[in-house]
């Protein structure tokens, strides 16, 4: 990497070790503290993912920065500040939780800073999550969250676990599943599956269970199977939870469990997607259930799974599998 480069990451671990330090050993940053103890992590944890605290101060980083006297020409680029109109420097990230954003190699490059809510200050207005912009370090089609520590474990096992949150990355990596990673809150990109594919042959959908979750499950599966071969299966966490409640509410084991006994296959997930908008007592809408579930049925590459499925859906819907099996060949003939 050019120096340039080298310098705003020189400044993103600076202002780690600062954010970091903040959290751990001042009074500024109890309540901070209590809350990430209230939420599960322990400071072992803390300290591997450099978890920090900006202060609810506008010029706290900038003023640190420069009293270690580093050199200001990059400050703007670096993500860390925001330029305001008389071209003064502000801090980007305050009164927030930081999580360090870590490249492949481990450098951090930018930061995902939480909200922390107050009695004095539950500003509605905040973003819950607040990430840092592009910059030349820190490109957010690229960047995934904790894959650098995942690597390891994932040329072990081949497995990895998308979630959506970092807390669900960081609940799981708790409970020992430490090949769990998460995108920037947004969905996948080809950079990011390409990245994924190089080191997995198996990735597990672990999204939130709310509606969202469900939603970006569905999405998230058509982009893995346009763009790659990798096998792919899907844990539902169940009551609405997302991953980081699940432990909360039911305990390490409970979830340990869930991703290991609980996992599906894409099709068995398509058909209770397909049934969640539909009134299955209607005639037509269960036409129109077997319809898309033939096409999903495409893209099940086993035929032991693809006989499977025919079987049940001819025994549900009382189909014949002749009929079924005739409708999928056209339909593969179709999408040639
Ligand atoms: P928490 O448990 O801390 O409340 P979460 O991870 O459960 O957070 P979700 O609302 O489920 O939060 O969102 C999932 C992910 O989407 C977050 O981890 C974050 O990366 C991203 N995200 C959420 N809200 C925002 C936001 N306002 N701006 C940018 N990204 C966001
Ligand atoms: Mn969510
Ligand atoms: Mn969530
Ligand atoms: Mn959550």
């Amino acid at each position: 990497a050019d120096s340039q480069q080298q310098q705003l990451i020189q400044l993103h671990e600076k202002a780690a070790e600062v954010y970091h330090h903040m959290l751990v050993n001042t009074a500024i940053g109890e309540t901070a503290l209590d809350y990430l103890h209230k939420r599960g992590l322990d400071d072992q944890l803390i300290e591997e993912f450099n978890i920090g605290f900006a202060p609810n101060q506008r010029d706290f980083l900038f003023r640190v920065f420069q009293n270690e006297s580093l050199d200001s020409a990059l400050f703007p680029e670096s993500g860390l500040f925001v330029e305001r109109e008389n071209e003064a420097l502000v801090d980007r990230f305050y009164q927030r939780i930081m999580f360090p954003i870590r490249n492949f190699q481990g450098k951090t490059v930018g930061f995902s800073g939480r909200f922390l809510a107050t009695e004095d200050l539950a500003d509605k207005d905040q973003p819950k999550y607040l990430n840092s912009p592009e910059t030349a370090v820190f490109n957010k089609r690229e960047i995934l969250f904790n894959f650098d520590k995942a690597r390891g474990a994932l040329r072990k096992s081949g497995t990895v676990y998308l979630f959506e949150g970092f807390m669900d990355v960081l609940a799981a990596y708790r409970t020992g599943v430490t090949n769990g990673i998460a995108s920037m809150g947004t969905s996948l990109t080809n950079e990011q599956i390409s990245s994924i594919t190089r080191l997995a042959q198996e990735l597990v959908l672990c999204y939130d269970g709310d509606q969202a979750g469900i939603e970006a499950t569905n999405r998230a599966i058509g982009h893995l199977q346009e763009t790659s071969r990798i096998g792919l299966s899907v844990v539902s966490v169940p009551e609405k939870l997302d991953p980081d409640e699940y432990v909360k509410k039911h305990g390490q084991e409970a979830f340990v469990n869930l991703l290991e006994h609980g996992k599906e296959t894409v099709f068995s997930f398509k058909m209770r997607y397909r049934r969640m908008n539909k009134n299955m007592a209607n005639e037509k809408e269960q036409v129109e259930y077997v319809q898309e579930l033939l096409h999903d049925l495409l893209n099940v590459d086993s035929l032991i799974e693809q006989d499977r499925y025919l079987t049940q859906l001819s025994t549900e819907f009382q189909i014949s599998r002749e009929t079924l099996q005739q409708q999928l060949r056209d339909l593969k003939r179709q999408r040639r």
